[in-house]
């Protein structure tokens, strides 16, 4: 049979316990109330921090724009060049993120393979945190730099790494700001320092911090950190908080001109469509005019947190005070069952498990949303009370 040798790959999972499966996702109309597989949840686990991917304002603004312009982005922007709604979107971008320029790219993904691809080559070296976003871990593999890993947010273990690099070797420190299973974030002012002491460029993600901090324009922990002219390139995504699709890298002219000549990920694909440009344009607007939405994720945090540390503490768990909209509630062996339970009670939450997750970490990855209402959050609380309690302490399953 042809394709033997990938049932392998299917059989093996299963055996592991580990094989994905894509659920249906239907009467999303009204999210986070959406029904999955047939069940009414409460959706905890998508990155619409803001609820903007909802936001009629957006929503409006991609419409217009389809209705316009048509749905297709027709050329790469190489070809066929660039529209005055992505120059624009770009300018604008530069001004969000405090660069000289910024250059959009097709996704988040696709940016960072594009992004490393283009300015690391064989001979240079990388350092990463050990947990960085697996698009940065290809992007480094796809240039054939060298790729030294430190422990997550270890910046000594950084700068004894970067010690022993060859001097003349070019360099780049390579981070999340905000990770995506942790929910925590490096001091970028010692990071900024260490690789400035070393001759290393400085690569961030911004993904899960773009519209969520900064005090002026929230546009990411750069900003809110003050570190903006010590880094090289931010690279954030429209995905997120932001409620569109699409991603952006930003720095010097320089810089990204080079992305120009030589990011494959960028020259060979098509422009995003004109729908995708003007929902995105419209968000960055959003973000930095309309406080309303970061201000209710906010309040959500303020109550939540504290109150599901207590209902974790009755039941021998724990979650961090996350300043992020990300909480993680570690708890090997249980995090399936758990999931599973949340979902029967109508919640839905995310059971992480290795690989995306070292192995003896699986947990639960809350993601708050300026969306959730106080009843859904406070049903949550119930529900997992609930759960926790018909799976008691050390229950190993
Ligand atoms: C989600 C994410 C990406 C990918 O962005 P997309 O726009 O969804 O492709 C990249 N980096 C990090 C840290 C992310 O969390």
């Amino acid at each position: 049979m042809r394709y033997a040798d990938y049932r392998t790959v299917l059989q093996e999972a299963e055996a592991r316990g580990l094989r994905r499966r894509l659920r249906a996702a239907d009467d999303t109309a009204h999210w986070p109330h959406v029904t999955l597989d047939g069940q009414p949840v409460v959706d905890l686990c998508s990155n619409d921090y803001l609820g903007l991917a909802q936001d009629p304002r957006l929503a409006q603004a991609a419409a217009q724009a389809a209705q316009t312009f048509g749905t297709g982005g027709r050329a790469s922007r190489l070809v066929g060049g660039s529209d005055v709604a992505t120059r624009v979107l770009e300018e604008a971008l530069a001004h969000f993120t405090g660069t000289e320029a910024a250059l959009v790219f097709a996704s988040g993904y696709q940016a960072n393979l594009a992004i490393l691809q283009a300015l690391l080559a064989p001979g240079d070296w990388a350092f990463c945190d050990r947990l960085n976003h697996a698009s940065l871990n290809d992007g480094v593999r796809l240039s054939g730099a060298r790729c030294k890993r430190y422990a997550h947010l270890d910046l000594e273990h950084l700068d004894r790494l970067l010690r022993a690099a060859p001097h003349t070797a070019r360099k780049w420190v390579i981070s999340d700001t905000v990770f995506s299973m942790e929910g925590d974030y490096p001091d970028l002012n010692r990071l900024c320092a260490i690789a400035r002491h070393h001759g290393a460029c400085v690569m961030l993600d911004e993904a899960h911090a773009n519209g969520l901090f900064g005090e002026a324009r929230h546009s990411g922990l750069a900003e809110a950190q003050g570190v903006t002219s010590a880094v090289d390139l931010q690279m954030g995504t429209f995905s997120k908080a932001l409620g569109g699709f699409g991603a952006f890298a930003a720095g010097s002219r320089e810089l990204m001109a080079v992305l120009v000549q030589r990011a494959r990920g960028f020259l060979y694909t098509t422009a995003l469509p004109p729908s995708v440009i003007a929902a995105a344009y419209e968000a960055l607007g959003l973000v930095q005019s309309d406080p309303t939405p970061l201000a209710r994720l906010r309040a959500t945090q303020a109550w939540f947190i504290p109150a599901l540390q207590q209902t974790l503490a009755q039941a021998g768990l724990s979650c961090p005070s996350s300043h992020t909209p990300i909480v993680p509630i570690i708890c090997p062996g249980r995090a399936q069952a758990l999931s599973q339970a949340l979902y029967r009670a109508g919640y839905h939450v995310g059971a992480i498990r290795p690989p995306t997750v070292p192995a003896g970490t699986e947990r639960l990855r809350l993601c708050l949303s300026a969306a959730h209402t106080h009843a859904d959050l406070r049903g949550f609380l119930e529900a997992l009370a609930q759960a926790l309690t018909h799976l008691p302490t050390g229950a190993v399953l």
